[in-house]
């Protein structure tokens, strides 16, 4: 069984970050969340980035912003919050020649360090801090008092205090709010769930809806009924919620009687072997690093199959029909409200 740290007992980890310098390296999604969040609980934040539109965001919410390799070297805690492909370039040249023996470098996901992209020096703390939020919700939840989920680990413990700072950090950042929790884990181990979830369930759930939208309109039901059924009502959302709160089965005591003899009788038959064999396929690509060398080489190519699939996604029929409807609904185009971080 994997350690587990709650509420109260997680939040008081932050003494561990009291008197420490921190730097946040990037104010995109989880930097800025991360950083509110981190200055709300008392401790003095510095912003590395770019001097462009993240940083003037960095320095409109009062924080003191400096280039990468400035704040990495004023920071003794760094937090690295930027893409992971942008890292291993950024990292190498801006923020390694900062990291001096006896620093922490913190990371919010483990696939640089875990696949070798990102190479911490010897006698610095590499620690782990892997929210399961987006950065949106890591503010939101926040501000409500409510906790979430993080993932935690040390890969090189030079101090001896390498987990203690990581729960710190998890503390800081408003994991402990009520609700939350840190979980201890490895950099290995979340980049393999991460990619894990993303080629299997996240990927299919997106396929099989398009999939549900065509059948339905080949059979004469409107594109307009189909889509918002499937997806645009955001019952997904709400079953997901459901889900996450009274357990996977349990939740289905929220549905009619009716949805759940649907749901028993006809959802196994889509989970055959050749599905589970799918499964174990897409895992063994994750840990064997054939998917991190494939998409390394697809980044350096200059992302051809990514934008040529992309491409073909976007082309399918009923998506002309989801963006008139999204349209009439509001949420898209003019006056369509603007998705970012509280
Ligand atoms: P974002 O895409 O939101 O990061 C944007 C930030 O990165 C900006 O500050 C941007 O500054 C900076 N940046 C982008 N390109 C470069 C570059 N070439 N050089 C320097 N800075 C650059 O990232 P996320 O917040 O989504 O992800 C950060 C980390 O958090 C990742 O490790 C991710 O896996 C992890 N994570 C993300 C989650 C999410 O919900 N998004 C959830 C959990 C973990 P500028 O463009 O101004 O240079």
């Amino acid at each position: 069984m994997a350690r587990i740290w709650t509420g109260e007992e997680l939040g008081r980890h932050v003494a561990a970050l009291r008197g420490r310098r921190l730097a946040v390296i990037g104010y995109g999604n989880q930097g800025r969340a991360q950083a509110l969040n981190l200055r709300d609980t008392g401790l003095k934040v510095t912003v590395g980035n770019t001097d462009d539109a993240y940083a003037a965001s960095a320095g409109a919410d009062g924080f003191e912003v400096a280039p990468i390799a400035e704040a990495a070297a004023h920071g003794e805690i760094l937090l690295v919050l930027l893409p992971d492909e942008v890292q291993p370039g950024v990292f190498e040249h801006e923020i390694l020649p900062a990291l001096s023996p006896g620093r922490t470098v913190s990371f919010a996901s483990g696939y640089t360090v875990a696949f070798g992209l990102v190479r911490p020096p010897e006698g610095v703390d590499v620690c782990l801090v892997a929210p399961r939020m987006i950065g949106r919700g890591i503010r939101q939840l926040a501000l409500e008092g409510r906790g979430f989920p993080v993932l935690v680990g040390a890969e090189a413990n030079a101090s001896g205090r390498a987990l203690e700072t990581a729960l710190g950090i998890a503390a800081g950042i408003g994991a402990g709010g009520a609700g939350g929790c840190a979980v201890e884990s490895s950099f290995r181990e979340e980049a393999t769930i991460d990619l894990f979830s993303e080629h299997t369930w996240a990927a299919a759930t997106v396929a099989l809806l398009g999939a549900c939208c065509e059948t339905l309109i080949e059979a004469g039901v409107s594109p307009e009924a189909a889509i918002l059924e499937t997806y645009a009502s955001g019952e997904i959302g709400e079953i997901g919620r459901a889900i996450a709160e009274l357990g996977l089965v349990e939740q289905l005591a929220l549905h009619s009687t009716t949805s759940q003899y649907g749901h028993l009788t006809r959802g196994p038959e889509y989970v055959g072997e050749q599905v589970r064999a799918k499964l174990r396929r897409a895992l063994a690509e994750i840990q064997d690093d054939s998917f991190a060398r494939e998409w390394t080489a697809e980044q350096r190519a200059g992302l051809p199959r990514f934008r040529e699939l992309l491409r073909r996604a976007r082309a399918a029929p009923f998506l002309q029909q989801e963006d008139s409807l999204y349209r009439r609904l509001g949420r898209r185009g003019e006056g369509a409200e603007r998705q970012g971080t509280t």
